[in-house]
């Protein structure tokens, strides 16, 4: 557990924190860690899109520390009056449409929560805070929460991308992502908005939704189903546990400079398949199969047609915040692999109730 006064070197007491996204993955993670490890007011605003699911935030709703609060940050005028009414210290945003196969199928969705979701969010920070004054102005940051995916496709044996890589987005979603650095950037240099930019690479770990790669194939393999993958699976992403991404975040929040981009990574690049084979060998070791058809859950691996326009490489270079903020990843792939499928293995209603759909007949968030 990181220590309080690691997380929030600064002074500022009553800090009252905006989650955008708070009831997806990463924000969950993040609106735990702020809760257990801060004294900090979590204030959670979410649309809950089918992404969205606070049965991954049950501690919080006993916390008089954690308001929820249900609005699209594309409303602008509902945005405003949560700005009136919490008086935050700082912005985290996380909101967004984060699946590159739906952003293909359907774009519109993708480029209006994240391109213009995040400019009216900007709108609203820069009302609010210019007509701040003292510590509150000088502690407010707007934190902006993207992806390694604006640097585009990397050959083989390139470089890593640091913060100086020029964008080069391949998919709607990277595009989109791109898109809104850009807007706090200019929000930045324009209206002189404190803004942080951090890009990370491919999380893992609780409370991920099964489409992603390797929730999917975690319970896909435990209901016996096939173990789709893309291609030849041989693209390469670096995969970072998602506590780890949620550390560095706070971490940046307290102490990270204003206007600066930082860019966060696991030093864990893979090849798809060999992801898929290590899930496959901790579930022989952790759920042997007995008594179905394949004796190894490898067995299930099908390779279906690749994805249009897939990247065959992500690789991020974690240089800046290792050095500058002293943020480095505690899991290896080993450990934190070895956590996910536990924690998959040991939630099953959790997944359960996002197959069935369960988790949105009943918004308990509509409650809190
Ligand atoms: P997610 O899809 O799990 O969660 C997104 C959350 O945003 C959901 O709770 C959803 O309900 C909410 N949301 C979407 N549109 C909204 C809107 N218009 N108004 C309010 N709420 C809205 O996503 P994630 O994987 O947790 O990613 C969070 C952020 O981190 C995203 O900005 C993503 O681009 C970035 N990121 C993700 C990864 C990754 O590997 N998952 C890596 C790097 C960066």
């Amino acid at each position: 557990m990181l220590v309080l006064k690691d997380v929030y070197a600064f002074s500022g007491k009553d800090m009252r924190i905006f989650v955008t996204g708070g009831a997806g993955f990463i924000g969950s993670a993040v609106v735990r860690q702020l809760l257990s490890t801060t004294a900090h007011t979590v204030i959670n605003i979410d649309s809950l899109t089918y992404a969205g699911n606070l049965e991954s935030l049950p501690e919080a709703s006993g916390s008089h520390r954690y308001h929820f609060e249900k609005v699209d940050i594309c409303d602008q005028d509902a945005i405003e009056q949560l700005f009136v009414k919490y008086k935050p210290t700082s912005v985290m945003h996380l909101a967004a449409e984060s699946h590159v196969d739906r952003s293909i199928d359907s774009p519109g969705d993708c480029l209006k929560a994240n391109i213009m979701g995040t400019y009216s969010l900007l709108e609203c920070a820069r009302g609010y805070y210019g007509a701040l004054t003292g510590p509150r102005r000088h502690h407010f940051r707007f934190h902006h929460i993207s992806t390694d995916e604006v640097y585009g496709d990397l050959g083989p044996m390139a470089d890593a991308c640091t913060e100086n890589t020029p964008y080069a987005p391949s998919s709607p979603y990277s595009a989109s992502k791109a898109s809104s650095n850009h807007l706090v950037t200019a929000w930045g240099r324009t209206y002189g908005l404190p803004v942080i930019i951090t890009n990370c690479s491919n999380n893992y770990g609780p409370c991920q939704f099964p489409e992603k790669l390797i929730p999917h194939i975690i319970i896909s393999a435990l209901q016996g189903l096939a173990l789709p993958l893309y291609g030849s699976g041989t693209q390469i992403r670096d995969w970072i546990y998602v506590e780890d991404h949620a550390k560095a975040l706070l971490r940046v929040l307290a102490e990270g400079s204003v206007g600066e981009i930082y860019n966060i990574g696991g030093h864990n690049e893979k090849k798809n398949i060999d992801v898929v084979e290590a899930i496959c060998e901790i579930l022989d070791e952790l759920v042997p199969q007995k008594s179905r058809a394949v004796a190894r859950y490898r067995d299930l691996i099908t390779y279906v047609e690749d994805r249009p326009g897939h990247d065959c490489r992500y690789a991020i270079n974690a240089g800046k915040i290792e050095c500058d903020l002293g943020w480095r990843p505690v899991e290896s792939f080993e450990s934190g692999l070895y956590k996910t499928v536990r924690w998959y293995l040991d939630n099953r209603l959790w997944w359960e109730n996002v197959l069935s759909g369960a988790y949105q007949l009943e918004r308990i968030g509509d409650k809190l």
